[in-house]
């Protein structure tokens, strides 16, 4: 990656608070573009409407800026594209790249069922794929569903987990375009990473799967796959996924419990992220160490002690 070039971003949806696990990925993605003197950029992922608050973006911005995450742009909301994400799934339709489907709920539940008992992760069996549109029951609003490669493999070259394979037939047709003509979270992900100029997709790895589906939709586009680095889950000292039980709070929470922003930046770069044996370092030291090579493969664990000694520090 050439010096400057580098544009990150962090994309929550929101619909709470900024969490440490939330935090954690943006600092890496702020860290990487710094580091490289590229740009960070905040995008508000808000297409679910009935999930998405006015407070949490609230939340997000403010929990940002009291950490210090300066980002660069105007923020991207993500539901304000949606003309944009259909444009791009209507152009793959008139290339033969997408299709229309017309399957009931009752035939998706049945296809689930039977997927389910013969083992396989896959729920669309692809049924309209090559079915004459001629076939289109009346007054049935279709989806639209990506063409996925029905054989080979996807292969997600990562920086952190390195190469992983995925066999294309665990990956079904999914749906770019719901019958209401709104976008799906795969759509709009992979649109707007795209029109925002992302070269590094810094974010947990829960999203890895989705990596290797989002990568055939760039490739139907024609469209450069951008770097990835899919960083482990934060867990709890007793090595379940982290959560509220663990302890784990809002940025603004901390905040409000006397923690400082330095200690913050420098106890969640730790998790994960290491350079030798160092506990203590500043943020210029950490922006000028930052490297996707020494993000770890397993989950780091969130421990309070820890973080209540750093802030004795700083
Ligand atoms: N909005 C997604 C989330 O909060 C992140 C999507 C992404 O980073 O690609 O999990």
């Amino acid at each position: 990656s050439a010096d400057g070039a580098v544009r990150t971003r962090f994309a929550p949806s929101p619909t709470g608070f900024l969490h440490i696990g939330g935090a954690r990925t943006a600092l890496f993605s702020w860290l990487f573009a710094r580091h490289y003197g590229g740009q960070f950029l905040l995008r508000i992922e808000d297409t679910d409407r009935t999930r998405s608050t006015e407070e949490a973006v609230e939340a997000i911005f403010e929990g940002m800026r009291w950490l210090g995450l300066d980002w660069d742009e105007e923020p991207v909301f993500q539901y304000a594209r949606r003309e944009r994400h259909a444009e791009v799934a209507n152009q793959l339709l008139a290339e033969g790249k997408a299709y229309k489907c017309y399957a009931s709920q009752e035939e998706l539940a049945e296809m689930r069922e039977r997927a389910k008992a013969e083992g396989k992760p896959q729920g669309y069996d692809g049924r309209w794929r090559d079915r004459d549109p001629a076939d289109a029951p009346e007054g049935v609003a279709p989806v639209i569903r990506l063409k996925m490669p029905r054989d080979g493999e996807t292969v997600i070259r990562d920086h952190v987990q390195g190469d992983v394979t995925m066999p294309n037939n665990v990956l079904d047709d999914y749906i770019l375009l719901r019958s209401d003509g709104s976008p799906t979270y795969m759509l709009s992900v992979v649109v707007d990473d795209h029109d925002m100029g992302i070269t590094h997709v810094i974010r947990g790895d829960d999203h890895l799967t989705n990596a290797a589906r989002q990568i055939n939709l760039l490739q139907a586009m024609g469209w450069d796959v951008p770097a990835y680095a899919h960083v482990p889950m934060i867990h709890g000292p007793d090595g379940a996924k982290l959560s509220k039980r663990h302890g784990a709070m809002g940025a603004e929470q901390y905040r409000d419990m006397g923690y400082l922003p330095e200690a913050m930046r420098n106890y969640l770069a730790r998790l994960g992220w290491s350079h030798g044996d160092d506990e203590v370092f500043s943020t210029e030291q950490a922006i000028e160490w930052f490297g996707l090579e020494q993000i770890g493969k397993s989950p780091a664990r969130f421990d309070f002690a820890k973080l209540a000694n750093l802030n004795g520090i700083y």
